[in-house]
């Protein structure tokens, strides 16, 4: 299994080495094609293995019996991390091979924001107790209004995954609230390590993150994929943030779905 991991990471590497290194030849069409081509038949691709090795995982859970499952236990629980860390990065590359193709379709149902944005923080609650961040969410009570549930959690679980990543283990605070009649705001706020003003025009495109933060590990696409998720949406991603000070990153979206 491990084995199986490693190769699969390798080629999701490559996946998005030759992606970045196609996009230098953005002008030229045949390049873009071929570019969008690839990362769409690499993604899928790269599905296959994964869903085998998940299936594996649970037969060899059950085939190691009770006694050998103590031992193997922890060697187990380490591949499926591993397995699902890819599978989160190759869910990331079909989303940049569907936006690339103009085929990120949205579902917007009556939905609550407010309860979307608890949803999402409860669901985070071991990310932020692992890098030691306490979280306090301030909604003033319902807020409806028709998104699509699955991407907006998308959105969501990517800011605060970055809040509980770079917050330097302060609080951080997510706050959702009415914005005009027509609109609503989420921001979520950290005290982390901020961001360099160079830095910030780059943030929300594809493989690009802060030049001072490379030891941190990430692809750079969870703000691409939020910012062209929320623009489907027909509303705005912004962030304000100094270094060693902390990050707000704001999301506005109209409140009639899209
Ligand atoms: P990733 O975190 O996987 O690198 P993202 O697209 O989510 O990718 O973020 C892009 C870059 O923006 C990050 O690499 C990091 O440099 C910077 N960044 C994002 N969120 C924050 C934050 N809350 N504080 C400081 N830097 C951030």
């Amino acid at each position: 299994v491990t084995a199986d991991v490693a190769m699969a990471e390798e080629l999701a590497r490559r996946v998005a080495v030759a992606l970045e290194n196609a996009s230098l030849y953005r002008d030229a069409q045949a390049a873009v094609r071929l570019r969008d081509e690839f990362l769409s038949v690499a993604s899928h691709e790269l599905k296959t293995p994964l869903t085998s090795l998940k299936l594996q995982h649970g037969l060899i859970e059950r085939a190691v019996g009770e006694e050998g499952r103590e031992r193997v236990r922890p060697r187990l629980a380490t591949a499926m991390r591993q397995v699902q860390r890819l599978s989160a990065l190759v869910d990331s590359l079909l989303d940049v091979s569907r936006i690339s193709l103009g085929r990120l379709t949205l579902e917007p149902a009556d939905i609550d924001l407010g309860q979307a944005v608890r949803d999402a923080v409860d669901r985070m609650e071991e990310v932020f107790t692992q890098a030691g961040c306490s979280v306090r969410v301030e909604v003033p009570g319902p807020l409806p209004g028709r998104w699509d549930s699955l991407r907006l959690d998308q959105v969501l679980v990517n800011l605060l995954t970055n809040a509980a990543k770079y917050g330097a283990g302060r609080p951080v605070l997510v706050e959702a609230a009415f914005e005009g009649e027509k609109d609503v705001r989420v921001s979520v706020r950290d005290e982390g390590i901020g961001i360099a003003a160079e830095d910030l025009p780059r943030l929300f495109g594809r493989f690009e993150r802060a030049v001072s933060e490379r030891h941190y590990g990430g692809l750079g696409l969870g703000l691409y994929i939020s910012r062209q998720i929320v623009d489907a949406m027909g509303g705005r991603i912004e962030v304000e943030s100094r270094p060693g000070a902390g990050s707000v990153f704001t999301v506005r979206l109209p409140r009639g779905g899209r």
